[in-house]
């Protein structure tokens, strides 16, 4: 792929925030209430580069919710501490093509959660965290965890969680009926309840790129310079993150961008180019797939102009306007 220099993604991001800023278009997810009376005009892009160098613009210190991206930290803590086959057995590595709360997706395929990005995958990954069996050590483990991605803590919105807690029948749901077909491995409403404090967790878009970052660069963080997991796991959690990151739109999404990326309720999303960068965006309106409208928007104009594409056998030099 191309190289990249600083001062033209520099370009590019402000260009991006400058172009889409003003951007109408999808819902603030209201299933969660808190997530309801988030200001819809917050909007924040930041790249991320080995070097460890962000470029930034908006509100990209903005804590909004992590929701779904959180289950890329808790899929990787998983395959860190057992390995990734065991995650394929246990969980699996299969696109369901259905909302990331699917009861059908489970009772389709009863031998497996199906991918740990989606609802029921991800709280089986949560029962799945050692210390099994102790709550307290396992939220821990997921803590730090993200916060060694990141290379700085995030931290817990109560309301969020209170308002997630309160809400959250149908992933009840989906926690039972993992125990039924003995696909969970701690008590249930242990992991659930794990899964919905993760979920809960305040994050920046920039937090979000620096975890792209370390994902694209074999596990080390390019901030801290710690690495955070076994680098052979980047292929995995990239695969992963392609097969269902944007759910039953996630072939549009690959189709349109060219890029593996994870998206969250919240209105974030966290885009992978391996070896590359990392790029995330955040704008709270949603799509009907519960993908943010102008953060999707955001990371297709980057890499278009940036010409990044992982199916790509060379740079894109002729792109195409993205936009209408
Ligand atoms: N916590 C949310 C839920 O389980 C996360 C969903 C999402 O971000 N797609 O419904």
């Amino acid at each position: 792929m191309k190289n990249l220099d600083t001062k033209q993604i520099r370009h590019t991001v402000d260009e991006a925030y400058e172009h889409l800023k003003g951007t109408k278009g999808g819902k603030n997810a209201d299933y969660i209430p808190y997530l309801a009376g988030i200001d819809p005009s917050l909007f924040g892009i930041s790249v991320c580069l080995p070097s460890g160098e962000t470029i930034d613009a908006g509100d990209t210190q903005y804590r909004f919710g992590i929701e779904s991206v959180s289950k890329v930290p808790t899929a990787l803590l998983v395959m860190n501490q057992y390995d990734s086959k065991t995650v394929m057995e246990k969980i699996g590595a299969d696109a369901t093509g259905l909302p990331f709360n699917s009861i059908m997706a489970i009772l389709l395929e009863k031998d497996h959660p199906t991918n740990p990005l989606v609802n029921a995958g991800a709280i089986t990954a949560c029962s799945m965290v050692k210390p099994v069996g102790d709550k307290q050590r396992k939220w821990q483990a997921i803590v730090d965890f993200q916060t060694d991605l990141c290379g700085s803590p995030l931290t817990l919105i109560d309301e969020l969680y209170r308002s997630e807690s309160d809400t959250n029948f149908n992933n009840r749901s989906i926690a039972w009926l993992l125990k039924n077909y003995s696909r969970i491995y701690d008590d249930p409403e242990m992991s659930l309840d794990l899964y919905t404090k993760q979920c809960s967790m305040g994050v920046t878009a920039r937090q979000l790129a620096i975890a792209a970052t370390t994902i694209a660069c074999g596990g080390r963080n390019p901030v801290t310079g710690k690495q955070v997991f076994r680098s052979e796991l980047t292929p995995k959690i990239v695969s992963l993150i392609a097969a269902v990151g944007f759910y039953e739109h996630t072939g549009d999404w690959l189709y349109t961008s060219g890029i593996p990326a994870k998206s969250g309720v919240g209105g974030g999303i966290m885009g992978i180019v391996p070896g590359i960068m990392g790029i995330s965006a955040f704008a709270p309106p949603l799509d009907a797939s519960g993908n943010s409208v102008k953060a999707q928007e955001a990371v297709k104009y980057i890499a278009r102009k940036l010409g990044v594409n992982i199916f790509a056998p060379k740079p894109e030099t002729r792109p195409e306007p993205v936009l209408a």
